[in-house]
């Protein structure tokens, strides 16, 4: 029997799931179904109250949180559309298809969030979805992942040499590793600050179940990058692993430029400053993860974050309605 492999297999049927080759693909699918929300069940009553209250949030607290749901609005549909316009094609396997499938609808619950957002607390649209044309660190950030992700947007892109399975290595670590494994996590810190103090509730409990998602997106996504260089062991040059490694850097800086701009004050026992070592300590975590030697050896100022990522929704202490996803299709209500 020929060896499976992920990138230009000819052998792979696309209809034929079993048997499976890439097991870690079949159990990311299985802890995204684990983890099945929908932004309605997050009741926004109380998070509408304290915004229409003029003494309800500071005008630092109100303008961190505008600027998040313009980062992870927009953000979010970038992400479902290179999953469906320019990862899946090239990739054939079907238990990675059956993933990404799976994480494609979890972008759209995220980018319902968002609507149900806005709905709910009335912001307003047109200045939430052109932040990222307006507000020039956040666009900075979308036009990084926007310019180091071209190839494989190209129609006539093909896996087909050492060059272009790097272009393609390359661009995933763009999507996976810098755009949902670090240029969420500055949001991600300022929002699950609010759920610890326990106000605005409603939106920050939708960012942490987002946040709960991506960890399992970022997860399939360092896999997908290790099994391709494992399977393609000559794109692993000396030359590539320090562009990779560079774009890591570029990216934490650009994550400091805007937590900076997000948050020109202190506020809720957060600063920039500490955002920013947050944010090298987690790109530390990202380039080990792709076995890739870190490069700021930062301390984990937010211990906190990582139960945020686990939390099961019966642990909360504020009232919710559903507390348990472990079993789709048998939701118990409070
Ligand atoms: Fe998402
Ligand atoms: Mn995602």
């Amino acid at each position: 029997m020929s060896k499976k492999t992920i990138l230009n297999n000819n052998s792979t049927d696309p209809n034929k799931i079993l048997p499976m080759t890439y097991k870690w693909a079949r159990a990311h699918y299985k802890n995204g179904v684990n983890n099945n929300w929908t932004p309605e069940e997050v009741n926004m009553q109380k998070d509408l109250e304290t915004w229409k209250n003029p003494a309800g949030l500071s005008d630092d607290e109100r303008r961190l949180i505008m600027w998040n749901m313009g980062f992870f609005s927009t953000a979010e549909s970038l992400t479902a559309n290179n999953i469906v316009l320019a990862i899946y094609r090239h990739i054939t396997n079907p238990e990675c298809r059956q993933y990404l499938l799976r994480q494609a609808y979890e972008e759209a619950v995220h980018t319902d969030a968002f609507i149900y957002c806005c709905d709910t607390l009335g912001f307003d649209p047109d200045e939430v979805y052109n932040m990222y044309m307006t507000i020039p660190s956040i666009k900075a950030k979308d036009d990084f992942v926007v310019d180091m992700t071209k190839s494989i947007f190209d129609i006539n892109f093909k896996t087909d040499s050492t060059e272009n399975i790097q272009k393609f290595v390359h661009d995933l670590v763009g999507y996976y590793i810098i755009m949902e494994g670090i240029f969420f996590y500055a949001g991600f810190v300022m929002m699950l600050s609010f759920l610890r103090q326990n106000r605005m509730v409603g939106v920050a409990e939708q960012f942490q179940y987002i946040l709960r998602d991506e960890s399992v997106h970022l997860a399939f996504g360092a896999d997908l990058i290790n099994e391709i260089v494992d399977e393609n062991p000559e794109i692993w040059t000396a030359e590539f692993k320090s562009i990779i490694t560079e774009n890591i850097k570029k990216s934490v800086d650009l994550e400091v430029a805007y937590a900076k701009d997000c948050l020109p004050r202190g506020i809720m026992g957060l600063n920039a400053d500490a955002i920013a070592e947050y944010v090298k300590y987690i790109a530390d975590r990202r380039l080990e993860r792709i076995h890739l030697p870190k490069v700021y050896g930062a301390d984990n100022p937010f211990p906190w974050m990582s139960e945020m990522t686990d939390l099961r929704k019966e642990k909360n202490f504020f009232e919710t309605r559903v507390t348990e996803y472990k079993k789709g299709g048998t939701l118990e209500w409070d």
